[in-house]
């Protein structure tokens, strides 16, 4: 059984029984809390989608490993076209569910770990690689979800790990025994860890000689003793938790902190422990892998602000304004540039030793940069064309009160010919799509902060290449 549907995808959650709180409240049942709820959808669409005429092809595919039909995002890239795949299934989704499916980070992880787990074995003679495929094995024959546990919390900045006062700043082994280790430390910023199976942990940043104990990566099942999911805040969380002026009525996202307190990780889930030296090529193998997942499903998601708008103006009576038409024609540019610049890096991409095929990181970073700074201005544009509604629009709950109901009805009124009720949804939509901070601060801090992304290009770029063009015109021959 290696695609399940999405029932069952809910199902196999449900019977995970992790430590979690929200609220300063312990919680009782995920699956069924809203906000959380809205969240497990999201990635609840990957599984769905499986099964769906229009999407099948793209999200299912030949497993090499097992034999047998597997999910996508259980599939470490096997060629070129299953590095264009990522992208262009990652778009669809991204329009698809209007916020982040929770499911490419896992992806990235899994995609990493087949590439470097082999080059540490190579230089180790270690069993990193024969852990991992029996990993992965296991992730494509149950179709798992898994989450990405890679930012440290990193206490202060301008120290590393072993520098730090408090040296849990950055997850470290605390205990090493016969069967496995004993980590403790903490992860900011979780994606969907509780819409997980499992969860796979990278380092955060390089290592030097006498990181070794911070220099792990391993997978833990989401409910694993001692592992702690904190529901983050997020700006629109009440909205779902209130089942009322939700705006996207399908979807959402949730981040938590997750605090490993002493979890136990048997040696067989271990992927890496003490080669400091492959630290830096786990982060940058990751991180451009994200950048160019995020490239696809942001460019989804201007797709859904690009239709917002353009609805918008339909109920406002601005469908002729040529400079509303001249704005959706820079937000659709946006789009097309952000994915174009992700499929650029998947047709450039390499296989690796182990087999596994990698992108081009220039290209990826150079996406990143660019989404970071366009999603705001594709945002800025949509809200623009919407108008001022999308900051104070009156609630559902006011439409209903039968004494000022009728009245606000009245006044929200748009063009003839279009529905109130439906020029609100459509308002509810667009505050979802520009205020809700874990998609947007997504957009800039998401697999790495913008300067992380300059700091690669700067790195991975052939430079010299680039000086030997400018001495041969300028006729420096030493
Ligand atoms: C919505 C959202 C979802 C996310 N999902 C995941 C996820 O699923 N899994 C995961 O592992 N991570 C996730 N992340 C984490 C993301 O990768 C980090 O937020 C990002 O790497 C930045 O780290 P930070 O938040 O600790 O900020 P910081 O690292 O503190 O950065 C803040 C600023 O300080 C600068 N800075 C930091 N250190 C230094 C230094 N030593 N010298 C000079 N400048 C410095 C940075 O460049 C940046 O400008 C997510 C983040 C967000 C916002």
């Amino acid at each position: 059984m290696a695609l399940k549907t999405k029932e069952e995808y809910i199902e196999s959650l449900r019977a995970m029984k992790p430590t979690a709180y929200m609220f300063g409240e312990r919680l009782t049942n995920v699956v069924d809390n809203p906000r959380l709820r809205a969240g497990i959808e999201a990635t609840g669409a990957t599984y769905e989608i499986a099964h769906m005429d229009e999407f099948r092809d793209l999200v299912v595919t030949q497993s090499p490993l097992i034999n047998e039909p597997v999910s996508r995002f259980t599939l470490p890239p096997a060629s070129i076209e299953d590095l264009v795949a990522r992208v262009k299934l990652n778009r669809k989704l991204g329009g698809w569910v209007g916020t982040c499916h929770q499911r490419c980070t896992g992806l990235d992880c899994l995609s990493t770990l087949a590439i470097v787990t082999y080059d540490i074995d190579k230089k180790y003679g270690t069993s990193y690689y024969h852990n991992f495929m029996e990993f992965l094995k296991y992730v494509q024959k149950n179709d798992l979800t898994c989450n990405a546990g890679v930012t440290d919390v990193k206490g202060d900045r301008s120290k590393g790990p072993s520098d730090q006062e408090d040296k849990d700043m950055y997850l470290h082994v605390v205990e090493r025994r016969q069967d496995g280790i004993v980590v403790r430390g903490a992860k900011a910023h979780q994606t969907g860890s509780l819409s997980s199976h499992e969860i796979v942990v990278l380092p955060t940043r390089a290592m030097r000689k006498g990181d070794e104990d911070y220099s792990i990566s391993f997978a833990i099942p989401a409910d694993a003793p001692g592992l702690i999911h904190v529901v983050g805040r997020s700006t629109l969380d009440m909205r779902e938790l209130d089942g009322c002026d939700i705006g996207n009525t399908r979807y959402s996202k949730y981040c938590p902190t997750l605090i490993f307190n002493d979890v136990f990780v048997p040696w067989e889930r271990v992927f890496m422990c003490g080669e400091t030296e492959f630290a830096g090529e786990m982060v940058l193998r990751f991180s451009s892998f994200h950048r160019q997942s995020h490239g696809g499903c942001k460019a989804g998601k201007i797709d859904c602000m690009v239709g917002t708008a353009l609805m918008m103006m339909d109920y406002n009576g601005t469908a002729k304004a040529s400079h509303l038409k001249q704005k959706v024609i820079d937000m659709v540019h946006r789009a097309e540039t952000l994915y174009g610049c992700c499929l650029a890096s998947s047709y450039e991409g390499r296989q690796e030793p182990s087999g596994t095929y990698f992108i081009d990181t220039v290209l990826a970073n150079a996406s990143k940069i660019h989404e970071g700074r366009e999603m705001a201005e594709a945002t800025r544009l949509m809200v623009d064309i919407c108008g001022g509604y999308v900051a104070d629009l009156p609630s559902d709950r006011d439409l209903a009160n039968p004494e000022i109901g009728p009245l606000v009805k009245k006044y929200l009124k748009g063009a003839d010919g279009y529905n109130v009720e439906n020029r609100i949804k459509l308002y509810r939509l667009a505050e979802k799509l520009a205020l809700e901070s874990a998609d947007t601060v997504s957009d800039i801090h998401g697999g790495g902060s913008p300067e992380a992304h300059r700091v690669t290009i700067f790195r991975e770029v052939n430079l010299e290449e680039k000086k030997e063009y400018a001495k041969r015109l300028a006729g420096i021959t030493d």
